[in-house]
C-alpha cells in the first residue's frame, strides 16, 4: 500500500483479561501511524477500540471512527479523534468503514469483531472487494476459529481459494510486514 491509505481495524469493545491484547492494539496503532496509514475503526472509546484509537492519536495519526447513533452512548463515542461519523444503522457502519479503508485487520475481540471479520471475508469471497484481510492470532486466540475453517474445507464446505483470502499472523510486526507486501 502507498501513503495516505487507511487500514480498518476490528477489535473488542472489551479489553480482555490479559494485558497482551491492549499492548498489541497499541503496537498496531503506532506501527500503522509510523508507516503513514490512517486508521478506521468503530469509533468507541472503550475496550481495545479505545486503546487503539488513543495510541494512534497520541502518535499523531489520522483516526476515523464510524459509530451508529444507538451505540454512541454504550460504546462512549470517542471525542478526541480526527473525524467521527455518526451513522444510523450497523449495516451503514460496516459499509462506511469498508469504503473508507484499503485493508482490514482483526485483533482479538468478541461476537461483534467476529461478525465484522466474517463480513469482509465473505464479501471478498464473493468478489465484492479485493482488499487485504489480516487476522492477528495473538497467543493462539483464533486457533479454534482456524480449526473450524480447516474443518469446513476438509468436509467440503469451503474451497482452498476461500481459505487463502486472508492472512494469519502471530505478531503485530509480522502483520504489518504482510500488509506492506500488498
Ligand atoms: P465485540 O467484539 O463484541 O466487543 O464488538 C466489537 C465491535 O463490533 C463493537 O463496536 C460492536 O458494536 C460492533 N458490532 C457488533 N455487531 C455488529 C454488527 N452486526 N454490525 C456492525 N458492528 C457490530
Amino acid at each position: 500500500m502507498t501513503m495516505h491509505q487507511r487500514v480498518c481495524v476490528f477489535c473488542g469493545s472489551r479489553s480482555g483479561h490479559e494485558l497482551i491484547y491492549a499492548q498489541a492494539a497499541r503496537d498496531l496503532a503506532r506501527g500503522l501511524v509510523s508507516r503513514n496509514y490512517g486508521l478506521v475503526y468503530g469509533g468507541g472509546s472503550i475496550g481495545l477500540m479505545g486503546t487503539l484509537a488513543d495510541a494512534a492519536i497520541a502518535a499523531g495519526g489520522e483516526v476515523i471512527g464510524v459509530i451508529p447513533e444507538s451505540l454512541a452512548r454504550a460504546e462512549v463515542a470517542h471525542d478526541g479523534i480526527t473525524q467521527l461519523h455518526i451513522v444510523t444503522t450497523m449495516h451503514e457502519r460496516k459499509a462506511l468503514m469498508a469504503e473508507l479503508s484499503n485493508g482490514f485487520v482483526t485483533l482479538p475481540g468478541g461476537l461483534g469483531t467476529m461478525e465484522e471479520f466474517s463480513e469482509v471475508l465473505t464479501w471478498r469471497q464473493l468478489g465484492l472487494h479485493d482488499k487485504p484481510i489480516a487476522l492477528l492470532n495473538l497467543d493462539g486466540f483464533y486457533d479454534r476459529l482456524l480449526a473450524l475453517y480447516d474443518q469446513m474445507q476438509a468436509r467440503g464446505f469451503m474451497s482452498a481459494a476461500s481459505r487463502s483470502l486472508f492472512t494469519v499472523t502471530n505478531s503485530v510486526d509480522e502483520l504489518l510486514a504482510s500488509f506492506l507486501r500488498h
